[in-house]
């Protein structure tokens, strides 16, 4: 019994906060998701609304793993931005209920006297594939996520890196083409602004390609056009693509990596997107250690958010704060 006790002591849960869904994960010490939650983010103006959702989602996760709340170790969370770091106050851009909203200070209220960690979903990314994923065993790492947004998360000498504010890594906002469209920050030719899903659609349309009918308009629909040959799909994929080795290249230059671990839906397209991706990184990093940094695709399933969250907690020495 004794044992078992000493085992739940390192029992976490995480939390990974996205624009569409929310998860959860109850997390062990050796990286095993052990039980999970998953909500659609509900649409509402109403903060506490949101946060119920978000508590619905945890009291699944914990009674799918059959362990109760006061078990729980600690929470680590990701959450999408932006957001004051390390307060864990959260404005999420496409959650528009939370302004400021003070979830690190609610997670507490909830879950007593254990460590909460909050920190931008992206770096939760990059700690999650760094402890469990295409990083393991580097020193120096990029993660990056091409979906709805492009986002990404640094490990420089073997930790977490936060930044000033906690936004390092915001690879979607490096500039790839600088007179190119406009970017939600505000800026053009934003990496984002040409390789995220709802952009590259966007820049199909502009050319003319719509989805067949009844099929909804996004990056799914593009991929598919593009794989039964329509041009202009595929053209946008490989801007998207090209836009993405581009960035790459320049954060070899700057940072000296490894390794960039590539995840996310739309990073999923299919050759246009890749072979575009590969080409655009060979013309771009001339120098031989940009050269040797490795393109990896994620090998996590999409579970990176949630181990880097429960890693916060869990190996505060390396990804802690
Ligand atoms: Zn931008």
């Amino acid at each position: 019994l004794r044992a078992h006790d000493a085992d739940l002591k390192r029992i976490v849960l995480a939390l990974d906060i996205g624009g569409t869904k929310m998860a959860a994960g109850v997390v062990d010490g050796d990286g095993h998701i052990r039980g999970r939650g998953r909500v659609p983010v509900p649409s509402t103006t109403n903060p506490d609304d949101l946060f119920e959702a978000l508590r619905t989602c945890a009291d699944r996760a914990l009674q799918d793993a059959g362990v109760l709340r006061s078990k729980v170790a600690g929470v680590g969370c990701g959450s999408v931005g932006p957001m004051e770091w390390p307060a864990g106050k959260v404005s999420p851009l496409n959650l528009p209920a939370w302004r400021g909203f003070p979830l690190r200070d609610r997670l507490h209220e909830e879950f007593g006297r254990v460590p909460v960690l909050v920190h931008n979903d992206a770096i939760a990314l990059a700690v999650g594939e760094h402890w469990r994923g295409e990083g393991v065993g580097t020193a120096n790492m990029l993660a990056l996520t091409v979906s709805t947004g492009v986002g990404g998360g640094l490990i420089l000498d073997n930790r977490i890196y936060h930044g000033t504010s906690g936004n390092a890594g915001h690879i979607g906002h490096i500039i790839v083409e600088p007179n190119g469209p406009e970017c939600p920050c505000g800026g053009n030719g934003c990496l984002e602004a040409i390789a995220s899903g709802p952009s590259a659609v966007r820049l199909a349309q502009a050319e003319g390609w719509r989805p067949p009918e009844g099929v909804s308009l996004d990056g799914r629909a593009l991929a598919e056009a593009a794989a039964a040959g329509n041009e202009i799909a595929t053209r946008s994929l490989e801007r998207a693509g090209q836009a993405v080795g581009v960035a790459l290249a320049s954060c070899a230059s700057a940072l000296d990596l490894q390794v960039a671990v590539v995840t996310g839906g739309f990073s999923q397209s299919g050759p246009s997107f890749w072979k575009a991706l590969e080409a655009a990184f060979d013309q771009h990093a001339r120098m031989a250690f940009t050269r040797r940094m490795q393109i990896l695709p994620s090998t996590l399933f999409g579970e990176a958010g949630l181990l880097g969250a429960a890693a916060f907690v869990l190996v505060p020495g390396s990804y802690g704060w």
